[in-house]
């Protein structure tokens, strides 16, 4: 069986980093997901938060076969139009100053810990070199950002690793105050928490943040990976913080299924970052970069009015379902927290047998539906977690 071959192929010659689900995804239609024997699924994982259009969204695909026509890559050694477009349309969004394309979440928050410490070592000396961030935090897979993640279980056999980087409790501002020496370069968090439990911070904690950053002119970092590009009902999670960032991270959502990590910064951060001290050989990539135009261009006022509309009756349906303690995240980035001893790997899998894809984080569930989902596919999502939780 098809099924069976693909399985044990993937077991023979992919490297096992992952624990996958016995399940071969074909293909996709927006909420859809279809296995190798034509058995549906509603998806409310989008790839882990990218496919923010769904499965092969009309626009997108017409924007990126049009480009892959035309030309599918250059160097950065000559100019292309597309990444520029796309860079204006981040920049007028967000009210940044200057983009930098790489190809993937830890790739763009790497370039922003060395935008930050470029700028500290060019502005005060060396001596300012060290990056805060969050207890629980995640920042990425390669050596500097495995090393920014807050977590002592993602380090564990990897060392020695990138020096200066510590960690404070996430909403507690004395330890931040207490941490922040002057060898203190920058602050680096998520708005919300993805893989550390989907945990939204205190706005008050961020503006107390923010004040003290700014009196000391330590950058503050926001890795919008996952809770970017509309995520959350905002174009980034920091506007429903009122934050005003100095260097902002994309990745996940911002290429509607293709590869791509941003880094935001304005012009003060940008100004240090000259010819030769960073680069991507695949960043910016043309293809990649209309289809991420596509995406944002699809994401107007009416559209962000359905995100916003969907995550109320995602969340209104979900607290009134058995053995549900909490509802936690920001807009359609949702965890979900259990009682009665349910476990949410348990919960994921039996959504699975049911026809609904849905993630975990720590010991919550995870929704992360495309954001084009309708007030139906909200429905049949709860209908299938209401039937599996009242049989837990
Ligand atoms: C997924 C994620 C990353 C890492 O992105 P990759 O594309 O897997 O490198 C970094 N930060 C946050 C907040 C993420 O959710």
């Amino acid at each position: 069986m098809q099924t069976e071959k693909v399985i044990r192929r993937d077991l023979k010659y992919i490297m096992h980093t992952y624990n996958r689900s016995p399940l071969v995804i074909e293909r996709g239609e927006g909420m859809t997901a279809y296995d190798a024997q034509g058995n549906a699924y509603l998806d409310f994982t989008s790839g882990i938060g990218v496919n923010s259009l769904g499965y092969c969204h009309p626009a997108w695909v017409s924007a990126v076969t049009e480009q892959a026509g035309k030309l599918s890559h250059t160097s950065n050694l000559y100019y292309t139009a597309p990444d520029g477009k796309l860079a204006k349309r981040l920049c007028r969004r967000t009210g940044m100053d200057k983009v930098f394309f790489g190809n993937s979440g830890a790739e763009a928050n790497e370039g922003a810990i060395k935008c930050a410490r470029k700028y500290s070592t060019v502005t005060y000396g060396p001596a300012r070199s060290k990056v805060l961030t969050l207890v629980n935090s995640f920042h990425g897979r390669t050596l500097a950002t495995l090393k920014a993640t807050g977590q002592e279980v993602f380090h564990k056999d990897f060392g020695p690793f990138p020096e200066n980087f510590d960690y404070v409790p996430a909403n507690d501002f004395a330890a931040l105050e207490a941490a922040a020496d002057e060898t203190v370069c920058a602050v680096m968090m998520e708005m919300v928490q993805g893989e550390g439990g989907v945990v939204a911070l205190d706005a008050d904690y961020l503006q107390k943040v923010e004040k003290f950053c700014r009196e000391r002119d330590i950058l503050i970092i926001v890795d919008e990976v996952q809770t970017g590009v509309g995520r959350t009902g905002t174009f980034l999670a920091c506007e429903h913080y009122n934050i005003k960032p100095d260097i902002v991270t994309l990745a996940k959502g911002l290429g509607g299924g293709l590869p791509i990590g941003a880094v935001l910064t304005t012009d003060k951060v940008a100004a240090v970052m000259g010819p030769g001290s960073h680069g991507s050989t695949f960043g910016g990539n043309p293809i990649v970069c209309a289809g991420a135009c596509a995406v944002l261009d699809t994401m107007d006022d009416e559209f962000m009015k359905n995100v916003n509309d969907r995550a109320v009756q995602l969340r209104a349906g979900l607290e009134k379902l058995p053995h549900v303690k909490q509802v936690t995240g920001l807009g359609l980035m949702v965890g979900i927290a259990f009682e009665d001893g349910i476990k949410a790997a348990d919960v994921r899998t039996a959504c699975e047998h049911a026809g609904l894809l849905v993630l975990t984080a720590k010991d919550r569930l995870r929704l992360l539906p495309p954001l084009i989902l309708s007030e139906q596919d909200v429905d049949h999502a709860l209908k299938i977690l209401s039937g599996v939780l009242e049989k837990a």
